[in-house]
């Protein structure tokens, strides 16, 4: 079978591509250029043919994917604005919601023989919270909260927000954000819903939390992670962190869990039309440093790594109910103890801890 993978090229990317190459899928890369493409290819480089790339410079463009949706069985749209620099509300909408569009429309008019399409969102969509008691989280939530402080802040609004609110968007819907909707139909669910009798294949929304684990597209230094691997380098090494700070919430998933998740969402009967959150638990930042200094005491003894303030509750505010994604999907996840060891032996293994 052949899937179109946009994103490719990302480190969620870079992993979907390698479940599915190991497992005898013929992958269709998207990236903005080939010459962005090239090191993926390189590191790919055994497979030969069963790689190849395309280049899709601007995603938001109707008709984007429209060659690179033929002949394909199943579709991974994983690009979005990712880039926590970003400023303007609008450069984190545009991308995400008519990106999402146009591999839609492209999906629609163009995907002769495609059965799937899964669509990578974010837990933050569902929504979070920032204080204990534990709340739980599920499939039936949004954030509208996200959409509606970036519509009032703009682009004061808090980075995190700014993101959420674009996955809010993409999934859902435009006319919550804009108020002359230019599209017919707006965002992966309405998209989905209007026309799904007449399309050959089904939808998925993959909703990770926080993805951890090795990555292996080229770096330059901890800077140059991705956001999620940059905030957890940050939180573990980062010796000026607030009280605050360190109470702060996040859920985890290792890299590999949820590639194979994407990759089981094209596969599952049962992940057709679902909304599936993956993730493998709830932790805080000191709760992170607290086992980390088992896992590793060495780190901590050497003062490689800052310990933080051991006196805090560590109790998490939020917890995503994993128990759908985990029966849909068929998959268990690796626990917390090995995605911190995997985490930090793969910055160890780069000289990332000075
Ligand atoms: P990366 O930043 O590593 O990858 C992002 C990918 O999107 C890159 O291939 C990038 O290409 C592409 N991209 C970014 N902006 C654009 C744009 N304007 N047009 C076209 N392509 C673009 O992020 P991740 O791998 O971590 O994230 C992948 C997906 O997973 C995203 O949808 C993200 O929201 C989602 N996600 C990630 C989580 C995490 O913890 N990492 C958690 C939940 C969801 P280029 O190199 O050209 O910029």
């Amino acid at each position: 079978s052949h899937v179109l993978v946009t994103g490719a090229n990302g480190y969620i990317g870079y992993w979907i591509v390698r479940k599915l190459l190991e497992q005898g899928y013929t992958v269709r890369a998207a990236v903005r250029s080939l010459a962005k493409g090239q090191p993926l290819k390189d590191y790919f480089s055994s497979y030969g043919d069963k790689l190849e790339l395309i280049a899709v410079p601007d995603i938001t463009r109707n008709g984007a994917f429209d060659e690179a949706v033929k002949g394909v069985d199943g579709i991974i749209h994983t690009a979005t604005a990712s880039d926590f620099s970003i400023v303007e509300p609008e450069d984190w909408i545009k991308p995400a919601l008519d990106g999402t569009l146009s591999v839609l429309e492209s999906a629609k008019n163009f995907g002769d023989k495609l059965q799937r399409l899964v669509i990578t969102s974010s837990v933050v969509a569902a929504g979070f919270t920032d204080s204990p008691p534990t709340v739980r989280i599920t499939e039936e939530d949004w954030n509208d909260l996200a959409v509606e402080i970036t519509k009032s802040q703009g682009r004061d609004a808090p980075v995190m927000i700014k993101y959420t609110a674009s996955k809010v968007l993409a999934e859902k819907g435009e006319h919550l954000y804009r108020a002359n909707v230019l599209h017919a139909d707006t965002a992966a669910w309405e998209f989905y819903n209007k026309h799904k009798n007449n399309l050959s294949w089904e939808l998925v929304t993959i909703l990770p939390s926080h993805v951890l684990g090795p990555a292996l597209q080229p770096l330059q230094g901890p800077e140059t992670l991705n956001v999620s691997l940059w905030l957890f380098y940050d939180a573990i090494t980062n010796p000026q962190k607030s009280d605050e700070e360190l109470k702060g919430t996040y859920n985890y998933i290792h890299v590999e869990d949820i590639s194979q998740a994407h990759v089981a969402a094209l596969q599952r009967a049962e992940a057709a039309g679902e909304r599936i959150i993956v993730s493998a638990g709830a932790e805080t930042f000191q709760g992170t440093r607290n086992l980390l200094r088992q896992l590793r005491p060495e780190l901590y003894e050497a003062k490689v790594l800052p310990v933080g303030n051991t006196a805090l509750d560590v109790t998490p505010a939020y917890i995503y109910n994993i128990e759908k994604g985990k029966k849909v999907l068929g998959l268990e996840y690796e626990k917390e103890a090995k995605i911190l060891k995997d985490t930090v032996e793969f910055f160890e293994s780069r000289g990332y801890f000075k």
